[in-house]
């Protein structure tokens, strides 16, 4: 029995076993809870499948969030497994390389438009299908960076991504706060993953927060993962409409 026991979760962003979903997915299946997992599609499934296994996902479906039929296939299948709904943790993000690479007032209106769609009206969507099915109310999670505040060296679109995502996770807490859901983000230092290695020159920022944080460590993503098992347990109910850094402090300093 670990502290989660009875709490399901939906978790979204597997790619593999460096993401911070998984990260997420291991700690909060030890702690107990029953896991949904998804991945983007065919050529994701072998390397999620495994890691749903080692999970004992009961429910594992394919979901790209520009798919609205795939997303309304999700939640019906939980509503059919499992009639309600504790946790979402929503860890994905996108942008075309050549907005992500360029400046910010070089990108296209379509590819600003996608990335802020799948990296941050996506966690909306998200919100939306799963309110009804947090009966005895719940936490909803996504993940932003530092870049949402200051301007990083070549975060460029996706800290306007991340700034409207936290903007909007907070009318999303206050929304949802009277039905007893909590809605925060986490915001990691960097760490290296498939999305990040996206971003040029990562090596530098992960140096910089070696260098710059009072820890002096990266974090990993076992660290963002205990720390989120934490969020959405009871323990934690209060919490809410929060940008809370797991960066060894590297956010007081830079
Ligand atoms: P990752 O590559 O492991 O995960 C990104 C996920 O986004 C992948 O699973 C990918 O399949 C998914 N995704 C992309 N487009 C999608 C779509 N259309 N539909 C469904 N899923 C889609 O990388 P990660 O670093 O674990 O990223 C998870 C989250 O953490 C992202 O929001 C990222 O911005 C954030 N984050 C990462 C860092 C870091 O340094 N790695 C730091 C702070 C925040």
């Amino acid at each position: 029995m670990g502290f989660l026991s009875g709490k399901k979760g939906l978790i979204v962003g597997i790619a593999n076993d460096q993401s911070i979903a998984w990260g997420c997915a291991k700690h909060m299946r030890a702690a107990g809870a029953e896991i949904a997992v998804t991945y983007l599609n065919e050529k994701a499934d072998r390397f999620v499948r495994p890691l749903a296994e080692q999970v004992e996902a009961a429910i594992y479906e394919p979901l790209n969030v520009s798919k609205p039929e795939e997303m309304e296939a999700v939640f019906k299948k939980i509503e059919k497994e499992w009639g309600k709904l504790d946790f979402v943790i929503h860890a994905i993000a996108f942008a075309r390389l050549e907005d992500l690479h360029g400046r910010v007032i070089d990108c296209s209106a379509e590819g600003f438009a996608e990335s802020m769609d799948i990296s941050c009206h996506s966690f909306l969507r998200l919100a939306k299908h799963a309110e009804p099915l947090m009966t005895d109310g719940g936490s909803m999670i996504t993940l932003s960076y530092y870049g949402s505040e200051k301007v990083i060296d070549n975060y460029n679109v996706m800290g306007v991504a991340k700034a409207a995502l936290e903007a909007g996770m907070r009318y999303a807490a206050a929304e949802l706060g009277p039905k007893g859901i909590s809605v925060n983000a986490v915001s990691p230092g960097p760490l290296l993953t498939r999305a990040a290695s996206g971003i040029a020159h990562f090596d530098d920022l992960m140096k910089y927060a070696i260098e710059n944080s009072p820890s002096g460590k990266l974090v990993t993503i076992d660290d963002v993962g205990q720390y989120a098992t934490f969020l959405v347990s009871d323990a934690a109910r209060h919490i809410t409409g929060n940008t809370l850094f797991v960066d060894g402090g590297l956010h007081i300093k830079g």
